[in-house]
């Protein structure tokens, strides 16, 4: 493993905001796990840094990247064992090449398959809970062990990992044959053209409420376009929160502190952060 101590993790998240931290550890071997988490309190696994805001003071943690678990091993019968530092689109590219079908409508996701998983993130209908047959996880016990996903509770946006706080080491996938390009061809332009992809982002800012878009319900509540200091509520997708440069973690956490008190005023709904805010 490399310990790298008070380290910039500006560039461990895709928002561009974050402070010196502790330590980051990039681990090489899955049994390190076990004494880098054991050893410490204050630990936060860190993917490609897609879904989480990082403060941009100094932060007590030390962060975890399994970055350079990027194995991909074929079983057999459309069974495939994926490492959960793999960027979700090399998943991808690797199903086109192999003419796997089941996680198109995910395409563009910028996540890490371990990032994915633990959050259970989909798209357009599919989720990535649909294609997975068992998880290999570090668990609370820090035992290494393989979860058949039937023994898992996951729903939207939300599974037992978060809860127990589980490490997620690999993914068993099982697959169809027949790879979409037409359908990956077309989320991808769908993306493009709804997406503000050109400023750092998070993606969804929020969940949506059963029964709602909170896009729609920011919109509704006139806060599209609305900004604290370099954060901004994004004109094209509403759910996005832009840095337009300088944005500090202070203004994306006011920013949504009013857009969350609109709302309520504005629909009588409570939006419920989808993004995963690292405070200290
Ligand atoms: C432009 C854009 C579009 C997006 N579109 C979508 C979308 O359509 N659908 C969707 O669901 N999401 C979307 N996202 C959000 C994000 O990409 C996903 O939530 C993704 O799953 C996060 O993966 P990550 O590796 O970046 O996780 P990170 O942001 O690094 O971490 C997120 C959480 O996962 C945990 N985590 C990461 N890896 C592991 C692991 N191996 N074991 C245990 N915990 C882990 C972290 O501790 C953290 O709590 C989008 C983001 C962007 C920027």
């Amino acid at each position: 493993m490399k310990i790298l101590k008070y380290h910039h993790m500006k560039d461990y998240s895709n928002m561009k905001i974050g402070g010196i931290a502790k330590e980051l550890i990039i681990v090489e071997k899955k049994e390190e796990l076990k004494d880098i988490i054991g050893e410490r309190e204050n630990v936060f696994l860190i993917g490609n840094g897609t879904n989480t805001l990082l403060n941009d003071a100094a932060i007590d943690k030390t962060f975890v990247s399994l970055k350079n678990f990027t194995q991909i091993k074929e079983l057999g019968n459309g069974l495939v064992e994926v490492e959960a530092g793999l960027s979700f689109d090399k998943l991808i590219d690797f199903m086109e090449e192999n003419n796997y079908s089941g996680l198109e409508n995910l395409s563009g996701i910028p996540g890490s398959v371990g990032g994915m998983v633990y959050m259970n993130g989909g798209a357009y209908g599919t989720e990535i809970f649909d294609c997975i047959e068992e998880i290999e996880v570090l668990d609370e016990n820090l035992e290494i062990r393989r979860l058949k996903k039937e023994d898992i509770h996951f729903t939207y946006r939300k599974t037992e990992i978060q809860e127990k706080k589980w490490i997620v080491i690999s993914t068993l996938f099982k697959f169809k044959s027949g790879f979409d390009k037409l359908k990956v061809q077309e989320i991808k332009e769908k993306r493009e053209s709804r997406h503000p992809l050109d400023m750092p982002n998070l993606g969804s800012t929020f969940k949506n409420p059963e029964g709602y878009f909170s896009a729609k319900l920011i919109i509704e509540a006139g806060m599209q376009g609305y900004s604290v200091g370099d954060a901004q509520i994004s004109e094209k997708h509403p759910n996005f929160i832009i840095n337009r440069g300088n944005a500090t973690f202070d203004d994306v956490n006011k920013l949504i502190k009013i857009v969350k008190k609109k709302v309520k005023e504005n629909s009588g709904v409570e939006l419920q952060e989808e993004i995963i805010i690292v405070e200290r």
